[in-house]
């Protein structure tokens, strides 16, 4: 029998730590109150302590990037359409939206129940603002926020998928996206798509600055064009002083520039505090470990699911992190780092919003899928593997 989804746990027994201790883990009210040594004999178990039997324990893993209101999921199978450029994925994705049939909170709930069960606590979605759909994309996730608010805590961007400056009356949109409870400004391509760099980003940093929100916009621009627009947002972050606020998702760019073109432009992201966000894509994309050398912070993210952009995924950040380049804390530390969580790992004081794996240590835990033992969200179990 699996535990019952929202009991309380007080007591983790014989958790595996990321540093390779084994601990007893207590918790109460929703939060980490100590770490003590495997007791010799357990201590009489009632319905509130769990015994992990030395599998691996870490903080409820994170997804930097995901769309909610895009998925699939809870619908039929949806063929995919292709397209080659982005504004042809744009308009096959109009066409579908429109013809699927299944309110996105519906499928947006199927998708949180999924994100949940991988063992992901706290996710960034990013949500359609266009002039097809309006706020509509925003209320529904608003409203699937609030009905998992105990499970999952979730970031929403005002996403302007249509474009900003070429699709009419989006700035208005977005600012009214901010004030209904976006929590951060989305942007795309501001080259690549708008064709006018510092048109969108007068916009997506002017509504930043007015809501006091931070910013996380979509960059696919190759080459210079990328580069040139990272060390736009780069100096207006830094003259906002929105430094550790503002992320640029996808940044392909990095992969590809020459040595000198790599070194300003991580240099100009590092000094802003700019993050960078990369579900490791199979062409060009940043590189990880050289942009840490320089000081930039990098996460992961599963980005589309099972929508018109990408049919494949299923939401496993641990395999996300190992398909980047076997690294957890893009999953973990880092993502919490950059989506701004407070109270977040595995000291004495933090959330209890954990995850216990089938895993020895952390390789592991990113090379071999391992199962999703236990999920707790504020002390409580939101997802329970039968063997538990
Ligand atoms: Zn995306």
């Amino acid at each position: 029998m699996p535990l019952p989804r929202s009991t309380p746990v007080d007591l983790l027994l014989d958790a595996t730590l990321p540093d390779g201790r084994r601990a007893d883990v207590h918790l109460r009210q929703g939060r980490i109150t100590a770490l003590t040594a495997p007791a010799p004999t357990a201590p009489p178990v009632g319905g509130r302590a769990v015994d992990l039997g030395g599998a691996l324990l870490l903080p409820a893993l994170v997804d930097g990037h995901v769309h909610l209101d895009k998925t699939f999921l809870g619908a039929p199978w949806q063929p995919h359409l292709p397209g080659s450029t982005i504004r042809e994925r744009v308009a096959a994705e109009r066409r579908l939206r429109r013809e699927i049939g299944v309110p996105v909170v519906e499928r947006a709930s199927a998708l949180a129940e999924l994100l949940i069960t991988q063992g992901t606590g706290h996710a960034r979605s990013h949500v359609d603002i266009d002039p097809d759909v309006g706020l509509d994309g925003l209320h529904a996730l608003l409203e699937v926020r609030e009905r998992f608010r105990d499970r999952l805590s979730l970031q929403l961007v005002a996403f302007p998928q249509g474009g900003v400056v070429t699709a009419p009356g989006v700035p208005d949109l977005l600012d009214q996206a901010l004030r209904a409870g976006a929590d951060l400004i989305g942007g795309l391509d501001p080259e690549g798509f708008d064709g006018d760099p510092d048109g969108q980003l007068d916009v997506v940093f002017g509504l930043a600055e007015r809501h006091g929100v931070g910013v996380d916009l979509h960059l696919h621009d190759p080459g210079e064009s990328g580069a040139a627009q990272l060390r736009a947002v780069a100096a207006r972050t830094a003259a906002l002083g929105l430094d550790g606020r503002v992320t640029v998702s996808h940044a392909y760019c990095l992969g590809e520039l020459d040595d000198h073109g790599f070194g300003s432009t991580a240099q100009a992201l590092a000094g802003a505090g700019v993050s960078i966000m990369t579900n490791g894509p199979a062409g060009p994309m940043p590189p990880v470990l050289r942009l840490r050398e320089h000081g930039v912070r990098v996460f992961a993210g599963s980005d589309n699911i099972r929508d018109a952009w990408w049919p494949y995924g299923n939401g496993d950040m641990l395999e996300r992190a190992g398909t980047i380049g076997l690294r957890d804390d893009l999953a973990t530390g880092a993502a919490a780092g950059a989506l701004g969580l407070t109270g977040y790992g595995l000291s004495v004081g933090d959330r209890a919003d954990l995850v216990a794996v089938a895993a020895a240590g952390v390789p592991e835990a990113v090379a071999a899928h391992p199962t999703r033992l236990l999920v707790l969200h504020a002390g409580r179990v939101v997802h329970a593997a039968d063997q538990l």
